[in-house]
């Protein structure tokens, strides 16, 4: 299976046999627990990740597929899933960080990660030191002998920052860091930073693995071991766990993810395109176009560029405002990598706390709209964004 191409792998699940049979899908294990005729398995099983399943917290076989599958797709060597996003990064920064540690991380960070990072710096004392997610050089500079891990992300939200994954996992290397990258924007279809060099890679499964807006879930996949047993010791502790339905749905949504992903590029490319030329609109930050400033990198790093993209609408803040309501296929919701066409305004909603400098600071700007660009026809949601423009004027 591994020699095939990932179009292939996504859709061959690794499926247990049962009795000399392969089910197609993937059984839905829906127990909280095991029963055993003999207790040495029953330790086994309560010591290791990956040994005879006992209780339904620390492994179920639902689980256990999706976890094989994911390590198959990213190229690592075994994952641990959670119930979110936020279950499986906080199960690798807490798990793996302790009082007195520093960590390095790109500025422009998801905001849920944001919000641990800091909370971890006033309560537990780990220190953080934000460089830039493409100068390795910043990175090596800002690291000190308590320095202890590395956090990127692929795409970076909402403004498609793309991180040199190679320059800065050697930087991190070098000194022995841990390097973990959040790859949910790229998904292993358009980027799988193992391959680069990183230890750890981390998905809410919520957005284009599952696919389908109806299911959330987490994933670390790991290139070594030992960092992979560390994690799940900790993830059972938090009981981030994933519950069997949730992890069959996640496995159901990545047997399309390739042909998904493909649309969702090909969208983002026409709309992207369209609207540089558009008169209401001033930049399009997508890193599939040559003005993009990680267009290189991401040409390098990545298949392709992407469903995720922000424009700037000319008019600013009002404007922003008014074509969330202005759109009639698209709608206005938060999240993304659904199959449906979604839009949101940071300066209103995920950014409002920050003021009109920090936006700025960040490059949000006030009438800046973010897309996640659904599968659609390209031209039904084009004629969509032309009406909404026209209403909120140039
Ligand atoms: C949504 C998201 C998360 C958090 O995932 P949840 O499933 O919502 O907990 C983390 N990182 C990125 C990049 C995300 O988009």
């Amino acid at each position: 299976m591994t020699d095939m191409h990932f179009d292939s792998r996504a859709v061959h699940l690794p499926v247990p046999p049962l009795d000399g049979a392969r089910p197609m899908a993937p059984p839905i294990y829906q127990t909280s627990g095991f029963a055993f005729d003999d207790p040495a398995v029953v330790a086994d099983g309560l010591s290791r990740p990956d040994g005879a399943f006992v209780y339904g917290r620390l492994s179920n076989p639902t689980v256990r597929t999706l976890e094989e599958a994911m390590a198959g797709l990213e190229g690592g060597v075994a994952s641990v899933a959670a119930s979110s996003g936020m279950g499986a990064i906080s199960a690798v920064l807490l798990g793996l960080l302790k009082p007195g540690d520093h960590l390095i991380a790109q500025p422009a960070l998801y905001g849920g990660t944001a919000g641990l990072i800091a909370d971890m710096a006033a309560r537990f004392q780990i220190a953080v030191t934000y460089v830039a997610q493409d100068d390795p050089e910043a990175a090596r500079a800002a690291i000190r002998p308590e320095t202890r891990l590395l956090y990127l992300e692929t795409i970076a939200n909402p403004m498609t920052q793309v991180a040199d994954i190679p320059g800065m996992c050697a930087a991190a290397r070098e000194a022995g860091l841990i390097s973990v990258v959040d790859n949910t924007f790229a998904s292993p279809v358009l980027c799988r930073p193992l391959e680069h060099g990183a230890d750890i890679v981390v998905h809410s499964t919520t957005k284009y693995l599952g696919g389908h807006s109806d299911v959330l879930g987490g994933i670390a996949v790991f290139a070594g071991d030992a960092l992979y047993r560390k994690v799940w010791s900790y993830a059972i502790e938090l009981g981030a766990t994933p519950d069997p339905f949730g992890a069959w749905l996640t496995l159901r949504g990545m047997r399309t993810l390739s042909l998904r992903m493909a649309r969702h590029c090909d969208n983002a490319r026409v709309l992207a395109t369209r609207l540089a030329e558009h008169p209401a609109v001033g930049a399009v930050h997508w890193p599939g176009l040559p003005s993009h400033p990680s267009h290189g990198l991401a040409a390098k790093l990545m298949s392709d560029f992407g469903g995720m993209f922000t424009f700037d609408l000319a008019a600013g803040r009002e404007a922003g405002e008014r074509f969330m309501t202005a759109v009639r296929l698209a709608q206005l919701a938060p999240s993304l990598g659904g199959v449906e066409t979604l839009v949101f305004h940071p300066a209103t909603s995920s950014h409002r706390m920050l003021t009109p400098e920090e936006l700025a600071a960040v490059g949000i700007g006030q009438g800046s709209v973010r897309v996640s660009t659904g599968i659609e026809h390209a031209e039904d949601i084009w004629d969509d964004f032309a009406q909404a423009l026209d209403q909120v004027g140039g």
